[in-house]
Formats: C-alpha cells, structure tokens, sequence
C-alpha cells in the first residue's frame, strides 16, 4: 500500500501552493479590511484578474476537458489543489470551469452557455432547493407547463448561491407532476435573467450570501432544456455529487492554516510566565484537531480516488463531506479558544472561518442527509462494511 503522492500530483499541488501564497494570501489583510467595512472582499473583476494570472500558470479548468482548454485533472489531484485553495480565506477559485452538469448542453447551447462560463464572461448558479423542499429536494413545486413551443415556469427558488449575480440559472422544475420529480417528472432549464426571473439577497452568517430567485410566468423557449425532458432531478443529483470531495478537500486546507496558527500562537503566547503549549490543555486540543484533520484527509482522498477509479463514489463521498465538514467546525472552534479574544476579533480570520464553515454541515447534503446515505447503504447492503478492501 502507498500513500505517497506520485511526482506530478506533488508538483500540481506545488506550484497551486506557489500560486495562492504569492497571488492570494498577500490580498488577505485588505479583505479583512473591506468585510469589517461590510464591503465585498473580492470584486468580480479581481477575481478574474486573478484567474487570468493563475491561468498564466497553467490553471485553467480543474474539471474541465481538455477539448474545451482545460486540465480535466483527476479527481485526487482536484482535491490536493481545493485544499490549497482552502488555505486561504480569500474567496478564489480557479477560473475556466463550468458547472459539471453544463457539458449536458447540445452544440447550440454550448455557444450560448457552456463555452462563456468557461471563458467566465458569463456566471451560473444552480437553483434546486425551495422555500418547502430541501433535503427533501424530490419534493420541490416550481412548475414548467408546456405552451406552444415554450415552457412558462412559475415558483420560486431560495438560496441559490451567487443567485444575485448569476448572466442565467440552471433550473431545475416539475414538467410533469403525476409522474414526481425522482421519477422522471422534473426537467433542468437554461434561463437567461432576461426571460425575467428576479432575485433577492438573502442575509446570512456568512460573508456574501445566496439569493431567492422568483420565477412569475418566465417564458422559455424548448430549446433551453438541458440534456433530457424528464432528466432534470438526476442532472440536479449529479451537480450535488461533485461538491461531496471538493467541500471537504476545502474544508482541510481551512483546518491545516487554523491549525498552523494555533500552533505558532501556543508557542508564542505566555500565560503565568511560560507558553500555553506548556499547559495540557492547549496540547490536547491541538493533538484532537491533527487527529482529526488526518482522518478526514484520508477519507477524502479515499473518496476522490473512488471517483477516479470509476467505482460509485456516493459512500465514500458521504463520509468525506460528514466527517470532513464536522472536522472543520471542531478544529476552527478549538482554534479560536486557543487564541481566547483575539480569536473572537475581526483582526483575525478565526471568527470569519467560524461563520463561514458552519454553513459546510448544511449546504449540498446536511449532516443528517450524509448519515441517511451512509447507513441506508449498510442496511440494505449496497455497500459492504471495510469499504474497497473489503
Ligand atoms: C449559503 C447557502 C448556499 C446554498 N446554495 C445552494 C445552491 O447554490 N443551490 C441550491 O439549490 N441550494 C443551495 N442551498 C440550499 C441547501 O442545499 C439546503 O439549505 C440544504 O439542502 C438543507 O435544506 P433546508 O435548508 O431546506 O433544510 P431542511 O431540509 O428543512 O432540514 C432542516 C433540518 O432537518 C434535518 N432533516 C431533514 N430531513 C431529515 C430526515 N429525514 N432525517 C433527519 N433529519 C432531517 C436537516 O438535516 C436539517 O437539520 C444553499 C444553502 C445555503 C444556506
């Protein structure tokens, strides 16, 4: 068994570390600056600027095929560099991607949608959850009623991240109600802002925020339906599988960075005329956290690996996103009690990685959401205990 990393998935992750601590991590003083300002961290346009410059580097499209100018890296090396990328708290990413379920588009559509959020001259969001269907997302009401050559869509949508910013929405609606969205009944649709869906700005623990979008007798024409009539709940599951490993691939870098604070701080900060490292107390926090952040590396990459490996990776993925999402929250936590109140200042990014990951037990698939995969799994025996090895 080896588990090293081979040569080129340590220069990817190398230069990616490279990029983010000379390009990224000197902008974080200034974010801090802006958000304790309630102004946005990153403007639209410094992010690309940022990404043209990373692009510049060769990153370009982690997911995206190569046919479409992309590095369509393995699903391993993607997590090593959305870690990287979780290590700072400035919100980068990447540019030249596309939501995964955007290749589904025809010719026609790829010149209209896919190939411009590619390039990032137009920006996605994906809108499944409702005001009454979350976890439960097989039970969502935004209608499509067919009307001559158009579909007119009425409902609503809520939390739909960058729904405040997105050119169009993939969304995802009933077309035909008897047969109920798991079971064919639900359809995925392009729709352009301009065939008038409204959004609203939803205020959040978080620094930026999702948005309600409303959708009153929206008209839209048959050719804005993406892959299959009938398809759009698994197109909508599809979407929600990607960000099971790279949610928590995040989630480490977030951890490992915390964690390297809290470390230098114990060693530096003096109490009763010695460093807090001395005291147990200290120690044994900072022993949990690396315990912890160690089994969630592990069931990460173990779950990017079954994507590579082309098994199914929904347990393995479940497991990551439970663990590595609770992981997160315990490690922030006890970093911030190991810098007692100036982890609770707006000085430090503590606080603002506090309110950022609780969101990470929540959003693609609650805690509870997870542990209902994992278990239906075992007890109906889709998967066998002791995973791959078994
Ligand atoms: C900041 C943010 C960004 C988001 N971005 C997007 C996006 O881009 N696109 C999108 O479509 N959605 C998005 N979401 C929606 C997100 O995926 C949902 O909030 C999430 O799936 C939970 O749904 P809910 O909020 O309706 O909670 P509910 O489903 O109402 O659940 C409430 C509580 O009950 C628990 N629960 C529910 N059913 C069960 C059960 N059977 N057994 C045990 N416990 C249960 C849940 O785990 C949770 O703790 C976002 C949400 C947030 C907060």
């Amino acid at each position: 068994m080896d588990f090293a990393l081979s040569d080129e998935q340590r220069a990817i992750r190398d230069t990616a570390r490279d990029f983010i601590t000379r390009e990224v991590v000197p902008l974080e003083q200034e974010l801090l600056r802006r958000e304790r300002a309630h102004r946005p961290g990153l403007e639209r346009g410094e992010l690309r600027e940022l990404q043209l410059k990373a692009r510049k580097f060769g990153f370009w499209g982690l997911a995206t095929p190569e046919e479409y100018g992309g590095m369509d890296l393995p699903a391993v090396t993607q997590s090593l560099i959305w870690t990287e990328i979780g290590r700072s708290f400035v919100p980068f990413r990447f540019g030249g991607e596309a939501d995964n379920i955007l290749f589904y588009c025809n010719e026609e559509q790829k010149r209209e949608f896919l190939l411009p959020t590619i390039e990032g001259e137009r920006f996605s969001c994906f809108a499944i959850t409702e005001p009454g269907a979350g976890s439960d997302a097989a039970n969502i009401k935004l209608s499509a009623r067919r009307d001559g050559g158009d579909w007119v869509l009425n409902g609503e949508k809520t939390f739909i991240t960058g729904g405040n910013e997105a050119d169009f929405a993939i969304v995802i609606a009933v077309t035909d109600p008897e047969k109920g969205a798991r079971r064919g009944g639900a359809t995925a649709f392009l729709v352009d802002r301009e065939m008038g869906w409204r959004s609203e700005f939803i205020q959040t623990m978080g620094e930026g925020g999702p948005a309600s979008l409303v959708f009153d007798d929206v008209r839209v024409p048959e050719r804005n339906i993406l892959g299959e009539l009938g398809q759009g709940f698994t197109l909508g599951m599809e979407w929600i599988g990607k960000g099971r490993y790279t949610i928590p691939s995040h989630a480490l870098g977030i951890a490992e960075r915390a964690l390297g604070m809290a470390i230098a701080y114990a060693n530096t900060r003096e109490t009763f005329g010695r460093p807090i490292g001395e005291n147990q107390a200290i120690q044994w926090m900072i022993a949990d956290s690396e315990t912890e952040l160690e089994a969630a590396r592990w069931l990460i990459l173990r779950a990017a690996w079954t994507v590579d490996q082309g098994m199914d990776p929904r347990h393995a993925s479940s497991m990551a996103k439970l663990y590595g999402a609770g992981m997160v929250n315990r490690v922030v936590d006890r970093v911030m009690q190991i810098h007692g109140g100036m982890g609770y200042t707006r000085e430090l990014p503590i606080e603002r990685w506090y309110r950022q990951v609780r969101l990470y037990r929540i959003f693609e698939g609650t805690d509870e959401m997870q542990r209902l995969i994992i278990s239906r799994d075992l007890l109906r025996g889709y998967t066998k205990l002791g995973g791959h090895l078994a």
